[in-house]
């Protein structure tokens, strides 16, 4: 019979914007957990939902760990990047820490869908999708796919959205 391929999406951004919330969102109802614990050291959650396996990590304060990251961007098939729209003061760090990744040899040259989620929306001046878009230089990407939506981790808003999006993206 046919075999079912791995479908690896990378979740990335800087500590704080949401990933575990986004991923714990999305964990199958028993498997849900309200641990928050701050990772120490190079720490990489996983876990597989609608065939697809993800493995995230923080990009920010882990600078040392970056030559392992490279095992993950080789063999990712798309990428989920989200950012705190509500933290103005950081998203130029999250700007630079986008465009490491998308010049990063095993990432530059290929075709992955990036998902960027706009998440905590629910935030009083949280930006827009489109200050986010603005704020990363988004328009400057050009031999990706990609697609922003705004997010809210914790009620799941926006979230199936932007899935939806990249499973097709990637298929
Ligand atoms: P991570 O470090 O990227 O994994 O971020 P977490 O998922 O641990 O979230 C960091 C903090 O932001 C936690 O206190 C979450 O409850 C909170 N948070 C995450 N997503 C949202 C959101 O969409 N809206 C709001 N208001 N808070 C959020």
């Amino acid at each position: 019979g046919l075999r079912r391929r791995v479908v690896n999406v990378l979740v990335v951004g800087l500590d704080n914007s949401g990933k575990s919330s986004l991923l714990n969102f999305l964990r199958p109802r028993e498997a849900q957990t309200d641990d928050r614990t701050p990772t120490v050291g190079f720490n990489v959650e996983h876990f597989s939902y609608n065939g697809l396996s993800f493995s995230a990590f923080d990009m920010s304060g882990q600078s040392r760990y970056r030559t392992l990251w490279g095992n993950y961007y080789r063999s990712t098939n798309g990428i989920i990047f989200v950012i705190d729209s509500s933290d103005k003061g950081r998203i130029l760090i999250a700007r630079e820490e986008l465009q490491q990744l998308l010049s990063h040899p095993d990432i530059s040259k290929r075709n992955i869908p990036i998902l960027f989620f706009a998440n905590k929306m629910d935030i009083r001046d949280a930006l827009s999708d489109v200050g986010v878009s603005s704020a990363l230089t988004l328009e400057n990407i050009i031999n990706k796919s990609w697609y922003i939506c705004s997010s809210n981790a914790l009620t799941g808003e926006g979230v199936v959205t932007g899935i939806e999006w990249l499973s097709s993206a990637i298929k």
